[in-house]
């Protein structure tokens, strides 16, 4: 099995992800490194990213439909802020749902008390 090296993310060959070597050039490997944002962390000939790094436009389409990095491809997608965002759009949609029901229910408690106190039927009887 073949782990991947970037920070918060435990993809491996098992899971059924792609893995790539880092580059042995070392301005390739540098770039990648820094795209990492790690600090004090130097790969190995061991050091693999996962595909979820790479966007797609560094893929490129083989016949065989397996995809294939580009030669000059960089890993741009790091960290943990993807899931961050998700978790915060749900939970304003959350938030919103409860706003709404409360609503609903002041409304609903309104008209209850309207019907109940006769207050429409002093309209209907003029
Ligand atoms: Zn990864």
């Amino acid at each position: 099995m073949i782990g991947c090296s970037a920070p918060f993310c435990n993809n491996s060959t098992a899971k059924g992800y792609i893995v790539k070597i880092f580059p042995k050039n070392p301005e390739r490997r540098a770039q990648w490194v820094a795209n990492m944002n790690v600090e004090n962390w130097i790969p190995n000939n061991r050091s693999y990213l996962c595909e979820v790094h790479f966007s797609p436009e560094m893929w490129e389409q083989r016949r065989d439909k397996k995809p294939k990095l580009k030669l000059n491809a960089v890993p741009t997608i790091f960290g943990y802020w993807l899931k961050e965002k998700t978790f915060k759009r749900t939970e304003d949609k959350v938030i919103n749902f409860v706003i709404y029901t409360v609503k609903i229910i002041i409304v609903a408690h309104f008209l209850i008390l309207c019907i109940t106190t006769g207050a429409f039927n002093t309209f209907s009887t003029k």
